[in-house]
Order: C-alpha cells, then structure tokens, then sequence
C-alpha cells in the first residue's frame, strides 16, 4: 500500500529528518508536526542515556544499556547509528519500515552523522531540515527554560552547538526558529511540498492516463 494525497494519487512514504543543536526547538516543532500531520509517525530511537524527568519509554526514547544496544547494532537492528554527548543513539529499523510499507511518512529527530547514514542508504525518500537557533544567547535561554539538565551538561551542549553547527550545509533545508509559529509553518510547507514531488507520487502514471483517456471520449 501507498501513501494517498488529498487527490488520491499514491505515492511512496518518505522520511522526514529534523537536526539541529539541542536547544534549537526542535522537539516542540517536532510534536506540532506529529499532533498536525496524521500521515507522519515518529521514530523512537534507542539510547543508552539515562532518561530525563518527564520522559516516557517507548515515547521518548527506548532506554537500554550498552550491551542490549550493541547487541541491536550486531544483529542489524538499526538503520543507523552514532555516538551523541558520549552515549550511544540509533534508529531501530523494524518499525520505520514497517510504517514506510503502509505508506506513512516517518519523522526523524537525528543528529547530522545519522542523517548522513539515512541519506546514504535512501537518498531519495530522505528529507533533510536543520532547524537555527536566531542566536546563541536564544540557546542557551532555551537550554536553562527546559530545566532538564545540569548546568555542566547545559555547557557542553553550547560547546558542542558549533560542531553541530558546522554540518547545516549537509542539509536540504534550513529553518530559523526566530518564532516557534513561523518555523512550524515553514517545516510543515517543506512537509507538503515534499509529499508533492513527481518522482515520489508512484500513481501519477495512471492518474494521467485516466484523464488522457476520459478526454479521448
Ligand atoms: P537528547 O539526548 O537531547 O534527546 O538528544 C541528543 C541528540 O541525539 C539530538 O541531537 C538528537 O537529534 C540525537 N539523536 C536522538 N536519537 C538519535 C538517533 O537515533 N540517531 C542519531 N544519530 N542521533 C539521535
């Protein structure tokens, strides 16, 4: 089964990439974009960091120790992996594609080494968005208001905000999050265009055909 538009032309699911340095908004747009778009599920990843308070299991995140997370990446388990803050993160692949088979669209929240690990090994059903903090002191507001972390985990991800940084031109499409509105509206306008695109829409064949037919009567 293929995903279907408002005009009921198939086409293939596609994944959906959001990256940025933590801090950026990228987990508020992220959930605009799963509460608005029901044809987009998320990824739940795997890590081995400890969970946060206000985290979920199997919502957030799959929390598991470094044995269990080495033994998924052994036995192929993951479509792609990385080293994030000295903890390891990976993309289970059983259910992407899964949901990719039923034509649903999935959204990725990765950092830039597994987006290029995805983009390797799919590069035309990957889409690509790197979301900007307006400014660094905009970051570091956003690190402190999320109250989640110390304020030496607070310091080492500032430090490591440029290294993130470095890799935007990796990307397809660069949102600045100056408001969380605009930057929603412009991810969900990448979101649409996206899902229009010629090469993905597997039934614009028959589609057209139909009409050349209908107008041959
Ligand atoms: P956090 O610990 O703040 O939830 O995430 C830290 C970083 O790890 C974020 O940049 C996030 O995008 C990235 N990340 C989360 N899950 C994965 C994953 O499955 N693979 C990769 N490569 N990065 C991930």
């Amino acid at each position: 089964m293929a995903a279907q538009g408002f005009d009921g032309v198939e086409r293939r699911g596609l994944m959906f990439v959001l990256s940025s340095p933590s801090g950026a908004g990228k987990t508020t747009l992220s959930r605009m974009l799963l509460e608005r778009e029901p044809g987009l599920k998320m990824s739940v990843s795997a890590t081995t960091r400890p969970m946060r308070p206000g985290e979920v299991e199997g919502r957030d995140y799959f929390f598991v120790d470094k044995q269990k997370f080495e033994t998924m990446v052994q036995q192929g388990d993951l479509l792609e992996w990385a080293t994030v803050f000295d903890n390891l993160y990976g993309t289970p692949r059983a259910p992407v594609e899964a949901a990719l088979s039923v034509g649903q669209d999935v959204l990725f929240d990765i950092d830039w080494q597994g987006t290029q690990q995805l983009h390797q090994k799919a590069s035309a059903d990957v889409v690509r968005v790197f979301i900007l903090p307006p400014s660094a002191a905009d970051l570091e507001k956003r690190l402190h208001t999320r109250a989640q972390d110390s304020e030496d985990v607070i310091r080492g991800r500032m430090n490591r905000a440029t290294h993130e940084l470095s890799h935007w031109a990796e990307y397809d499409y660069i949102v600045v999050n100056q408001n969380v509105d605009d930057a929603f509206a412009e991810v969900q306008s990448i979101l649409k265009a996206e899902r229009l695109k010629r090469e993905r829409r597997t039934g614009l064949t028959e589609f057209v055909r139909n009409l050349q037919r209908q107008l041959e009567k």
